[in-house]
């Protein structure tokens, strides 16, 4: 399946009410307060958020008054160009060097973000690209997590370290680290804990984990990447900031936007916190997890052509 047909697969609940209301509008010749309204209330069940709600709106209104051969179909450009803009440089580009430096990639969040299943699907991603990875499960707070990556480590012949329940995190890191690059790995992909993060001591966890790494390699971790539940809206807007002001966060990962009808989330995550989404998360499976897209998210939420036009 194309990358494209992943993300309007993977999308297709978080797109049906945008999809809805422009359809409807598409039919008019001209727009009415109401059409407005049910526009709005798409956007904002979306989870679009105001701004970005209030924008498409209002540049809907302008081009209306502006442009007397606007068409209730011509609304369908205006929302989308407003949410490229929006989204205008949210994509994160990597891809792991081959030359067997072992560059570190922290995976940071809240439980049931999807960190463990996001490492194991990073690992998959960058094997069958031909890199060398090692993982290593770095969240031994959780009971089940270490069991779970190695299952999957298991499940995709992946390389792992990890250490027994309640050990120090920062010690399996140490040891997974100091294992990479003695087996001239390209990327270390670490799964950390998530407990609340409140808890000043998971922050104190974190911050010892990445000193531990800069013990091995000043730059050390090249990369922490959030990762955030999109299913769950806006939701984890102030614990993203509260990781990213502690851990000094890189990018993003987007989990879940296949189990969500509110697809619009990933847009107000982006203006919230400003940093590349590297991945999104459509699925469960190992090949689930897609490089972010502008132009493919675009094409799935709102798309240019109407699909499902009534006579
Ligand atoms: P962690 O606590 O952050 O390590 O979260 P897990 O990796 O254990 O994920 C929590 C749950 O979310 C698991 O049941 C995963 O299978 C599921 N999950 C993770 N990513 C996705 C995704 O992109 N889509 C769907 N539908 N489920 C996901």
């Amino acid at each position: 399946m194309g990358i494209l047909s992943k993300f309007k697969k993977g999308l297709q609940k978080g797109s049906a009410l945008l999809q809805g209301a422009f359809d409807k509008v598409s039919r008019r010749q001209s727009i009415s307060e109401n059409d407005l309204f049910d526009i709005e209330e798409a956007l904002y069940g979306s989870d679009f958020g105001p701004e970005t709600t209030e924008a498409i709106v209002d540049e809907i209104k302008k081009s209306f008054r502006e442009d007397k051969e606007f068409r209730g179909s011509d609304a369908r450009e205006v929302a989308r160009k407003v949410l490229s803009d929006a989204l205008a440089g949210s994509e994160g580009r990597y891809t792991p060097s081959s030359n067997g430096d072992s560059e570190v990639i922290c995976l940071i969040g809240v439980n049931g973000s999807g960190k463990t299943t996001t490492c194991a699907k990073l690992g998959h991603r960058y094997v069958q690209e031909g890199k060398k990875v090692t993982l290593a499960a770095c969240d031994t707070f959780r009971a089940a997590a270490t069991e779970q990556l190695k299952a999957w480590a298991q499940r995709l012949d992946l390389d792992i370290t990890s250490g027994h329940h309640g050990a120090d995190s920062a010690a399996v890191a140490f040891d997974a680290y100091a294992s990479a690059l003695a087996k001239n790995t390209d990327v270390l992909l670490i799964d950390t804990a998530g407990r609340l993060h409140v808890k000043d001591n998971l922050m104190d966890e974190l911050t010892k984990l990445k000193r531990v790494l800069q013990k091995k390699s000043p730059q050390a971790p090249q990369h922490s990447w959030l990762v955030m539940d999109g299913s769950t809206g806006v939701n984890g807007l102030s614990q993203a900031k509260v990781f990213h002001e502690k851990f000094g966060l890189t990018g993003l990962v987007v989990t879940k936007l296949d189990g969500t009808s509110k697809g619009g989330a990933l847009v107000s995550i982006y203006r919230e916190l400003k940093l590349p989404i590297f991945y999104i998360g459509l699925g469960e499976q190992p090949d689930d997890l897609q490089p972010f897209s502008v132009d493919s998210y675009l094409e799935s939420i709102l798309p240019r052509q109407m699909e499902s036009v009534l006579p």
